[in-house]
């Protein structure tokens, strides 16, 4: 058996900088409620709820627990939710990434001036619906060149296009090419996907181009990891989307194969780690 491992895989530094500012914060004072699942992972959700970690979906219960910390996670919020924490005084530790940060004053900024914005992304996850948070006028989203196409643009109307971090690099392409062949001159861009999503989605690739077996590690939860999956998926028949080692499909892996290994951004080192080691044992 041969493993190749992608050479970019696991936790982006957005994430990586959440867990970290909750583990310092579970250590300094021993509880902590995070705004909505920390990370799309429920092994290390598990390990942090052990260190005092509560999650509340919505922020009224925050009130209930005013004597605790708020964890805004790296997905971000909305901008009515931290007029909220501010209005009732209660303390938060801001971990959305700096680069969603980035999205949310491009789009503040861009609706002040009269743009309308378009968000290339998923409208039910968590990012987006942070981000349309700090939009000020008309705002459209779409997830697909198909979806783009029925939205009608305004030639004489200005718009700014942002993308969720974690959209689609080649999807993003054809709907740019579509603006370009339409001369929508009309809209200004931001290719705001993360290079961190772009270099897993292409070492995913490039891995599963050569393998036998190919094991994309994350949450069923997270965008990014079924993204991955789907790429992969592409590239390798037995592509399988697992959680942790618990859930290798032993059946595919022997010895004769090449087994792949790549991972979501929210998936830790040490779950990446155990599969490894059990792919391994079963040699
Ligand atoms: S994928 Fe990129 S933008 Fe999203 S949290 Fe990670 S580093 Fe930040």
């Amino acid at each position: 058996m041969e493993i190749f491992k992608a050479d970019y895989m696991g936790f982006c530094f957005g994430v990586k900088n959440a867990v970290e500012i909750a583990k310092k914060s579970l250590d300094e004072d021993g509880s902590l409620i995070s705004y909505g699942e920390i990370i799309h992972n429920q092994d290390e959700i598990n390990f942090l709820k052990e260190k005092g970690l509560e999650v509340v979906y919505d922020l009224d219960k925050s009130l209930e627990k005013k004597d605790k910390k708020i964890l805004i996670r790296s997905h971000g919020v909305p901008k009515k939710d931290i007029d909220f924490l501010n209005e009732h005084n209660i303390e938060y530790v801001d971990a959305t990434c700096v680069r969603v940060k980035k999205i949310h004053e491009i789009v503040r900024k861009h609706s002040e001036e009269g743009y309308e914005i378009l968000i290339i992304g998923n409208p039910n996850h968590p990012e987006v619906k942070g981000i349309s948070g700090w939009i000020e006028g008309p705002l459209y989203c779409a997830n697909s060149l198909e979806e783009v196409r029925k939205l009608n643009i305004n030639r004489d109307k200005k718009y700014c296009l942002v993308c969720q971090t974690t959209f689609y690099n080649n999807i993003y392409k054809e709907i740019v090419e579509f603006f370009n062949e339409n001369d929508y001159t009309n809209i200004v861009r931001y290719n705001t996907i993360c290079d961190a999503t772009k270099k897993r989605q292409d070492a995913c690739v490039e891995i599963a181009k050569k393998v036998d077996v190919m094991l994309v590690i994350g949450g069923k939860k997270s965008s990014n990891t079924k993204k991955l999956f789907d790429l992969c998926s592409s590239y390798c028949i037995n592509t399988f989307l697992i959680e942790n080692y618990r859930e290798i499909p032993y059946k595919y892996i022997d010895k004769k194969r090449k087994i792949g290994i790549t991972a979501g951004a929210s998936t830790p080192d040490w779950v990446i780690e155990e599969v490894i080691q059990y792919v391994r044992q079963s040699e």
